[in-house]
């Protein structure tokens, strides 16, 4: 009997994923959004929730915020393509209000056998609640993004050895100068990092 690829799960978590009823932000939805990309990637993003555009097309990072993350990612010599995108909680909050610790807990469970399925040599944690969230899976204390950011920490988690980066959101970044400076420096920390890994080509400017 032949093994399922990683695609092959990750697709039934999927599945799994946008007939979820299990927290009730499933009422809002228009599509739940599982997360997307490379599935043999050493390289996973995650994100909040999906906003408005991520719930039309049950995608994530297809908006604004998206936009940039995408801007972001071909700085560094990287495509969406080439990575997986997902977030902690996969269906979009009313109004793009904070996702609620119950949503959070309910949900997570998803991105666990996400992460567990990609075994991900790096996982980039977007803004403060995946940070949270990831920092505490793995036993690591947080004081908020802003302290956290721009430093790799490895750590054990899901009984596997990941180099955890958290950066600020690219949506934080899309108002604020300062932000986004910050943000285009860690991705360039994260570049010189998976340089140095052979994950992508070192560039010289
Ligand atoms: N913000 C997120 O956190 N995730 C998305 O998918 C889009 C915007
Ligand atoms: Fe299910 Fe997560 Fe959507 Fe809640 S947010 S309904 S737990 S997929």
């Amino acid at each position: 009997m032949r093994l399922l690829s990683k695609k092959e799960f990750l697709d039934a978590v999927a599945a799994e994923v946008v007939v979820c009823t299990k927290c009730p932000l499933w009422k809002t939805r228009k599509n739940a959004v599982p997360g997307e990309g490379n599935s043999e990637s050493p390289v996973m993003f995650i994100g909040e929730a999906p906003g408005q555009s991520e719930d039309f097309e049950g995608k994530p990072f297809v908006g604004a915020a998206g936009k940039f993350l995408e801007t972001l990612l071909s700085e560094i010599g990287l495509s969406r393509n080439d990575v997986f995108i997902c977030n902690i909680v996969k269906c979009r909050p009313p109004r793009n209000r904070e996702p609620m610790p119950n949503e959070i807990q309910t949900c997570t469970p998803y991105l666990e056998r996400q992460i567990k399925i990609i075994k991900p040599k790096f996982i980039v944690t977007l803004g403060n609640y995946s940070t949270a969230y990831i920092f505490s899976k793995a036993n690591l204390p947080f004081s908020g993004i802003t302290r956290a950011r721009g430093k790799f920490y490895e750590s054990s988690i899901l009984d596997m050895q990941i180099a955890i980066f958290p950066t600020f959101h690219p949506a934080a970044a899309l108002y604020s100068a300062k932000y986004r400076e910050q943000i285009a420096k860690d991705f360039q920390l994260l570049r010189d990092e998976l340089a140095k890994r052979g994950i992508v080509k070192q560039q010289f400017s």
